[in-house]
């Protein structure tokens, strides 16, 4: 089991949240250092919320030298690196969240936004695209921020839709609420709900075009949003892409050298 920071032994690397027993960023983070030959020790690390101010300074003081940061502190860390003047980029400020912290250094990036918008690319969907969100959660956010500062044309769709009207008056970014998940003249559908996480679908009526299906979330298994998808003859991915992209990014942040994401990616195939 995760020890809590208090108990945690020194390292160098981590990834801190609550409950974090199943991250797999260890075992991705240990694969890329061993095919780059280096020595250091990436460990999982509890960090209940509310507890970010006193663990960060005790960690840095264990001699951690960056952390990756996961559910459910993105936004509470997010709130710390601004209170205590850290830097942080333009851009990461307008996402709301920062997964990526570099102790020393006192600064704080969001890799999961740019490591998402390079697996849509890799997946042919490219900037000028119209694509559709679904979700208004904490990760909608980054997203929605990061797909239309690229230049896609966005529609979203969220379970409650208040929540969504909310969230686009706050961006103030031209974003079109649907009231239904309807794919139609969009060339990709992007679940950030957290419904794959319980199993549940969300019910999209696809039309039978390929357009892709792209599930933020990842499983042993196809989610049963990208299971209905890939039955009515979309293109399909979750993920496990924007996992090691996100994570190769921070490592090449911290040790400033080419992440080996084919090892990284090995890892976490092997994992599933
Ligand atoms: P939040 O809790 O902030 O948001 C949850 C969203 O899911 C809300 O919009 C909620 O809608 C919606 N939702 C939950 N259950 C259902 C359901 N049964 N049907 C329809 N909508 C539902 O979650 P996060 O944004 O933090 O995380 C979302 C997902 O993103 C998770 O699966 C997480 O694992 C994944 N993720 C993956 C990353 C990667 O590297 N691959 C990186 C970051 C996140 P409502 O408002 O109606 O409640």
């Amino acid at each position: 089991m995760s020890p809590h920071w208090s108990q945690a032994e020194p390292g160098d690397y981590a990834v801190i949240g609550d409950p974090i027993d199943h991250s797999l960023s260890p075992r991705m983070h240990s694969a890329a250092y061993r095919a780059d030959g280096l020595n250091h020790a990436y460990r999982a690390i509890r960090v209940p919320a509310g507890e970010v101010s006193e663990a960060l300074p005790a960690l840095q003081a264990k001699g951690y030298r960056g952390l990756n940061v996961t559910v459910p502190l993105k936004e509470e860390v997010f709130a710390y690196v601004r209170e205590q003047g850290w830097r942080v980029s333009p851009s990461d400020l307008e996402y709301g969240a920062v997964n990526t912290l570099l102790l020393a250094e006192r600064t704080a990036l969001n890799t999961d936004v740019l490591g998402f918008l390079r697996t849509l690319q890799a997946q042919a969907v490219t900037p000028g695209a119209s694509v559709l969100l679904l979700g208004a959660g904490g990760t909608a956010r980054a997203l929605l921020v990061g797909l239309v500062r690229a230049g896609y044309r966005v529609a979203a769709w969220n379970r409650t839709p208040e929540r969504l009207t909310t969230l686009i008056a706050e961006l103030q970014l031209p974003i079109s609420p649907l009231t239904h998940p309807d794919p139609a003249g969009v060339e990709a559908v992007i679940n950030t709900t957290s419904a794959s996480l319980t199993g549940e679908a969300v019910s999209v009526p696809w039309e039978g075009r390929p357009i892709l299906a792209y599930d933020v979330a990842y499983a042993q298994t196809l989610t049963p949003f990208l299971a209905s998808a890939q039955a009515a003859g979309c293109r399909v991915t979750d993920g496990r892409a924007m996992l090691v992209e996100q994570g190769a990014m921070a490592y090449e942040a911290w040790l400033r050298r080419p992440a080996p994401r084919a090892a990284m990616l090995k890892a976490l195939d092997e994992h599933f």
